[in-house]
């Protein structure tokens, strides 16, 4: 059998659409640029991916707790987070074409060894002019100067359009845990180290050809910040850069040969260090998301501008201080692509037939059993059955149209892992099939000991690295 993982980004954008994974947003309308609307299969596994991760950062990560902020906040926060004045993308326009391109991206797109976040205009246009990187629509050699272009929505509330009323919808979930920082150390009595996790809804204006679903304008973004003392920062720092390893590569199974750290050179004045997490995307090295060691920066800005003290007292030693903020940034979606490109496999099979197959983990597979009847005829009754108790256990679909070797492909190509099939010596064996998605093996089980045998197979998963 040969395998091939190598995959374009028109093949996944085209499976996605096809299986119900993602769609264009308003599509029927000719779309709205960088907007995607998640169907049946995407919302499942965008739910797996939360889950996974809120159970790993929340629920099971030591002295962490959840949050869920509003997008909507007063326009005083993004002052003192330094959006209203700072969060700014560097844009020129080709000026024969008129297509609007991010300075840093175009010089990230020739040499990806290059981070350019940060850069001056002037080291930006120096860099353009020097390599004479060209506009990637039309091909000339013609920039309008880089300008600083702002990132939030802004809307108005209320009926009049001046200043006190403009409110921005939030480009990030993180100013949701500064700004309830002490309500939520007071009312769950916290003692510093102590997390506050969100998983929410973030958005940004950009003009970035997309990749897909990798840069969109709306997206979610899963925050960690953890509030600790500056000595031990660090340590946290270290810590919190192996844990989103471990949950990347350990817990959802996405190879590690594909994923690389990458240290930021040039920090912004208040962070003492920051780093990415890279995914080799179909179109290249992408930023998957970011730890950062934000010092005492965001705390004590909310307590300048707002007057309420950010200080926290500590029980032990009496000392006072603002906790030093570790924070771990994770965009949903970019996780879920990277996922799916990292499952998708092709298969030529020893009869020199090819099938596509998603070796999705079995935690994050839409569907993680279908079941089967190999004829309508005499056989639904079982296997509705079959699907109703399976149901209470697992996350299950029924599929009974068309030949059983075509159900077993549709089944490969959404990443289901265990087929399950009710033929007629059910009836009188009380046993059934169960047909393995990634070596396609076959093996009869009583349908008493099925859920044992399902939780079995998927528990031994990741002990064999990744295959079923
Ligand atoms: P980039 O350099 O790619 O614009 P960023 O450094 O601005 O990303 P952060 O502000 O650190 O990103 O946001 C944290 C995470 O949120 C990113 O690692 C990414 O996973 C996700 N993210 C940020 N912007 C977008 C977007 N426009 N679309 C989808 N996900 C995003």
């Amino acid at each position: 059998m040969m395998t091939t993982d190598k995959v374009s980004i028109d093949t996944i954008i085209a499976m996605c659409k096809n299986r119900g994974f993602v769609f264009q947003g308003s599509e029927i309308y000719d779309g709205l640029a960088n907007t995607w609307d998640y169907g049946p299969l995407g919302v499942e596994l965008k739910n797996h991916i939360k889950q996974l991760w809120w159970r790993e950062f929340v629920t099971t990560n030591d002295n962490s707790v959840g949050l869920d902020g509003g997008i909507l906040m007063n326009r005083n926060v993004w002052v003192a987070s330094g959006h209203v004045g700072g969060f700014a993308d560097p844009l020129m326009d080709c000026k024969d074409c008129q297509t609007r391109t991010r300075a840093d991206k175009l010089i990230e797109s020739h040499d990806e060894n290059i981070n350019a976040d940060g850069w001056t205009n002037q080291a930006l246009e120096a860099y353009i002019n020097q390599h004479h990187l060209v506009c990637p629509k039309c091909g000339k050699f013609n920039w309008t100067p880089i300008r600083q272009f702002n990132l939030m929505f802004e809307t108005h509330r209320g009926v009049t359009q001046n200043n006190t009323d403009q409110i921005f919808l939030r480009p990030e979930t993180a100013q949701s845990e500064f700004i309830n920082f002490t309500n939520v150390q007071r009312s769950m009595r916290l003692k510093v180290p102590f997390g506050i996790g969100q998983i929410g809804k973030a958005f940004r204006n950009e003009i970035t050809p997309g990749n897909f679903i990798f840069r969109t304008v709306e997206f979610e973004q899963m925050e960690h910040q953890l509030f600790c003392h500056a000595d031990d920062a660090m340590a946290h720092y270290e810590k919190y850069k192996q844990k989103i390893w471990n949950f990347i590569t350990n817990t959802l199974g996405i190879r590690a040969e594909n994923l690389r750290f990458h240290d930021h050179e040039k920090l912004v004045f208040y962070a003492k260090a920051a780093c990415d997490m890279e995914y080799h995307f179909p179109f290249g090295w992408g930023e998957l998301n970011g730890t950062h060691h934000r010092g005492v920066h965001d705390l004590t800005n909310h307590q300048n501008l707002s007057k309420k003290s950010m200080e926290y007292l500590d029980p032990m030693t009496n000392q006072k201080f603002i906790p030093t903020v570790i924070e771990s940034s994770q965009g949903l979606e970019r996780l879920f692509l990277a996922i799916l490109c990292d499952a998708y496999h092709t298969e030529t099979l020893a009869d020199g037939d090819t099938r596509v197959v998603l070796k999705l983990n079995p935690i994050l597979a839409p569907y993680q059993i279908c079941v089967l009847p190999l004829q309508k005829k005499g056989l639904t009754e079982t296997a509705t059955q079959l699907y109703r108790d399976l149901q209470q256990q697992f996350t299950v679909t029924y599929d009974d149209a068309g030949s059983i070797g075509k159900r077993y492909r549709r089944q490969d190509e959404i990443g289901t892992p265990l087929c399950v099939t009710v033929d007629y010596d059910t009836l009188n064996d009380q046993a059934v099939t169960i047909r393995n998605r990634d070596t396609m093996e076959q093996t009869r089980v009583k349908i008493a000991d099925l859920p044992a045998k399902v939780i079995d197979i998927f528990t031994s998963y990741n002990k064999k690295k990744n295959i079923l």
